[in-house]
């Protein structure tokens, strides 16, 4: 992908979400009670954002409207926080919607050059326990409803890292053996690992 091509798309992207740094909310634990009160962008008068997640080991895909008019959509984020869940655990948390903002405008960049399609989800929220049982190595942002192992189908992983890296907030992980990768809203930093240990530092 030619970087004037990129930019050309992160702007497309962008130009109905707005970038997650300029978000600040906080959510209750309750999926419901985090909902109220409305948690407004000022000056937005966006389309409603939807994202079409299928996550494969639960037999389940959602298309959810979880944004409109500024503010969250209870049914849309509620449906969106259970595909999240850690399935072995059964639980289930507030995701921060900075990531969700940030995985629409990464849906928007892949169907505007490829065409629509859901993100496969791999791993959202994850309990202590169950982050053992799997090793993961980026706890925290997991257990905060922060970060999520995913994959666009349909796309080299060449090109779903390069996707990655133009819209990199945080911390992006690459996972070649297990085809997916890492992103979260933590501090900025790239790793590669292979199996279960890791094995180098990009940057
Ligand atoms: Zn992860």
């Amino acid at each position: 992908m030619k970087s004037e091509r990129r930019a050309f798309m992160l702007r497309a992207a962008l130009a109905g979400a707005a970038l997650p740094a300029t978000i600040a909310v906080r959510l209750t634990p309750a999926c419901a009670s985090s909902v109220r009160p409305p948690h407004r962008v000022s000056g937005v008068l966006a389309p409603p954002r939807e994202l079409w997640i299928t996550r494969p080991e639960a037999q389940e895909s959602i298309r959810a409207v979880y944004w409109a008019g500024g503010i969250l959509q209870t049914d849309g984020y509620c449906a969106i926080n259970r595909i999240y869940r850690d399935l072995r655990a059964g639980a289930q948390r507030p995701i921060a919607p900075a990531l969700l903002h940030l995985n629409y405008a990464m849906q928007r960049a892949v169907a505007g050059h490829w065409s629509p399609r859901p993100m496969i989800l791999l791993s959202g929220f994850r309990t202590p326990h169950t982050n053992r049982l799997v090793g993961g190595v980026e706890p925290n942002v997991h257990f905060a409803g922060e970060a999520d192992d995913y994959i666009y189908p349909g796309l080299s992983f060449e090109e779903n890292l390069q996707l990655a890296r133009l819209f990199q907030f945080g911390g992006l992980g690459v996972y070649p053996d297990r085809g997916s990768l890492h992103k979260d809203l933590g501090p900025a930093r790239t790793w590669v690992e292979y199996g279960h240990a890791r094995a180098a530092t990009v940057r």
